[in-house]
């Protein structure tokens, strides 16, 4: 069935669980899979590329895009602007292809709501504790702003039962084989 194939697939989940790393696999593992490049009011990070991993825009990019309806969804989270431009995924789910957006949880909703048919999926830390480990890890915040993730995480974590399916990170590669298996699985019957 065409429909199985062009399929809308959200990954959310706590800042730090991990989405950016497994998705970084899916891309690796798996190259033909397409993932939406979000628009961003934040900074690169050291490594990052613009139009790879993100388009950097200044705030008043972001305000004619929201504007001109060129966003899927947008969120404000710790202090920036994300958004995913919709033309792209049209097009890409248009043409049969299943496209895989890594958004947080208020975008993850906006999307519910616009496109109800699309497929939620929750990555889990296995504990909190390895959450706190891997946001303070990963050393790309300073720890005030750590602080304010770990906060939000605490309320994402709480918004698990909204989703469709969990996938825990224990393992990037395993976790990365999971979500690829869902991004090409048939929508259950009767939706
Ligand atoms: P997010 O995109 O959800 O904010 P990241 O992908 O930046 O999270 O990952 C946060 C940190 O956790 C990084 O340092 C990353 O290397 C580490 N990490 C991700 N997945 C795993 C895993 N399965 N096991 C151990 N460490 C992980
Ligand atoms: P980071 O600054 O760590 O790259 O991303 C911060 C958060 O923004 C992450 O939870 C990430 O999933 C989310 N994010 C990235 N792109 C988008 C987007 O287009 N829309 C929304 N709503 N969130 C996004």
């Amino acid at each position: 069935m065409a429909r199985a194939q062009a399929r809308l697939t959200v990954l959310s989940g706590p800042s730090g669980v991990g989405k950016g790393t497994v998705v970084a696999e899916v891309r690796r593992r798996h190259p033909a899979v397409w993932v939406s490049v979000s628009v961003t009011t934040r900074k690169p990070r050291p490594g990052e590329v613009d139009g790879e991993h993100y388009w950097f825009v200044d705030d008043e990019h972001f305000d004619w895009l929201i504007a001109q309806d060129g966003l899927l969804e947008w969120a404000e989270f710790a202090g920036n602007r994300y958004g995913t431009p919709a033309g792209p995924v049209r097009e890409q789910l248009a043409a049969g292809s299943p496209a895989l957006l890594e958004i947080e949880l208020q975008g993850a909703r906006q999307v519910r709501a616009r496109a109800p048919e699309a497929q939620l999926v929750f990555l889990a830390p296995p504990s909190w504790s390895e959450l706190v480990s891997r946001l303070a890890g990963r050393g790309t915040e300073h720890p005030e702003v750590q602080e304010r993730r770990l906060a939000l995480a605490q309320a994402e974590l709480d918004a698990a039962g909204e989703f469709d399916v969990v996938v825990v990170n224990d393992d990037v590669a395993r976790a990365a084989d999971e979500l690829v298996g869902l991004l090409t699985a048939p929508p259950p019957a009767g939706s």
